[in-house]
């Protein structure tokens, strides 16, 4: 079976973890530190803040960024589902607006509709590897004095116009869960280069303790502190962060040469101001391609290839998250949401296993 996703744990990664369970000291600490400024360095920021997930970094980056409950931040629905929830645990509310049909990302021309009053931030996904339309949401932003979210959990490594995903907005957010492009297992990172904002992030991720004093704790925190042994795996993994990342290109330049030719199949598309890192690569299945989404799933599996719909459904239809919008204002949402399929991409995909992927869609269609 050719799989979807799978993790490189080398002799690095092992020796790390092991020189961290010989030190004793397991919790966060000096490597994690260390884990910090490498993503300071990746990233070109002056701040970064680890957390023990993604979705933990994107809930101390909503607090750190002063949203309050009641508050609005407009984000996309096409993401998974942390992106949403983090929102509702700031207790503010998102506000869905419909995507680019060409990128799978927040349709930039269409957020200053839904601005309103309390609109406080544009939370927006660089979804499946590519950076979203930054120049637009930034002057959006600052014309309606918003604070900018990159959810960057799928995209390290990418660039906008010359600029590192994690710095393209005023806070960014990323994953170092087991399937994403490098991880820890589980863990996150905030970067910023807004002083005031790491100094909260790193209150708020340690039960809201001031920095320095002990027992003094400023307001409500969490314990979202990475530990310093899954620290030490993503400092090993940052070290194979050039390759990797090459190597999913290379498949996707693979995938793309080869698959360009079949009707009814939708190829992502890379636009030229920005890198894709390709953390996934997303077809369309549309409805003048000879099998259904389904079945073509079906019959790849047959074949020995897993494939994945990221996402399946369309974040409004989820009643906790309070934005039960009309399918019409989210249609592209939704029409990606049908279509969508997501092939194997990982660094131990050989040139035989995506030749047998691409002869096997080839194949149909003949
Ligand atoms: C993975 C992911 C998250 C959440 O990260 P975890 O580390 O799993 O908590 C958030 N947003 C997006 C877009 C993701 O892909």
């Amino acid at each position: 079976m050719i799989s979807l996703a799978r993790p490189i744990i080398g002799a690095e990664e092992i020796a790390a973890v092991i020189r961290v369970l010989r030190s004793g000291n397991l919790t966060q600490g000096i490597v994690v530190q260390q884990l910090e400024k490498r993503f300071m360095e990746l990233c070109g920021t002056s701040h970064a803040v680890a957390t023990n997930s993604g979705t933990s970094a994107l809930h101390t980056a909503i607090y750190a960024a002063g949203i309050l409950p009641g508050d609005e931040v407009i984000t996309t629905p096409f993401t998974f589902i942390a992106t949403a929830n983090a929102v509702i645990m700031s207790g503010a509310q998102p506000v869905f607006v419909d995507i680019d049909p060409t990128t799978f990302n927040i349709d930039a021309s269409k957020i200053e509709q839904v601005v309103t009053k309390r609109t406080k931030a544009i939370l927006a996904v660089n979804l499946f590897g590519q950076p979203a339309e930054y120049a637009a949401i930034m002057a959006i932003a600052r014309q309606y004095n918003l604070i900018v979210i990159e959810d960057a959990a799928q995209s390290i490594n990418a660039q906008y116009q010359g600029k590192m995903s994690g710095n393209l907005a005023h806070i960014g957010c990323f994953s170092l869960y087991a399937t994403k492009n490098i991880m820890c297992g589980e863990g996150g990172m905030i970067t910023t280069n807004n002083a005031v904002f790491a100094q909260r992030a790193r209150m708020f991720r340690n039960h809201g303790q001031d920095e320095y004093k002990r027992y003094l704790y400023k307001d409500l925190g969490y314990n979202y502190r990475l530990t310093d042994i899954l620290a030490a795996l993503g400092i090993a993994q940052l070290k194979r962060l050039k390759k990797i990342t090459k190597k999913r290109q290379s498949v996707a330049s693979y995938y793309t040469t080869a698959l360009k030719d079949i009707p009814g199949l939708i190829l992502p598309l890379r636009l030229p101001d920005r890198t894709h890192v390709y953390h996934q690569y997303t077809l369309r299945v549309t409805d003048s391609f000879p099998l259904s989404r389904k079945k073509l799933q079906e019959y790849l599996f047959q074949k020995g290839i897993q494939s994945a719909i990221y996402y399946p459904q369309v974040l409004s239809e989820f009643t906790h998250l309070g934005q039960k919008s009309s399918k019409k204002r989210l249609s592209e949402a939704y029409r990606a949401a049908d279509e969508c399929l997501s092939l194997p991409i990982h660094p131990f995909l050989t040139l035989s296993h995506i030749h047998s992927i691409s002869s096997a869609l080839t194949n149909i269609s003949i």
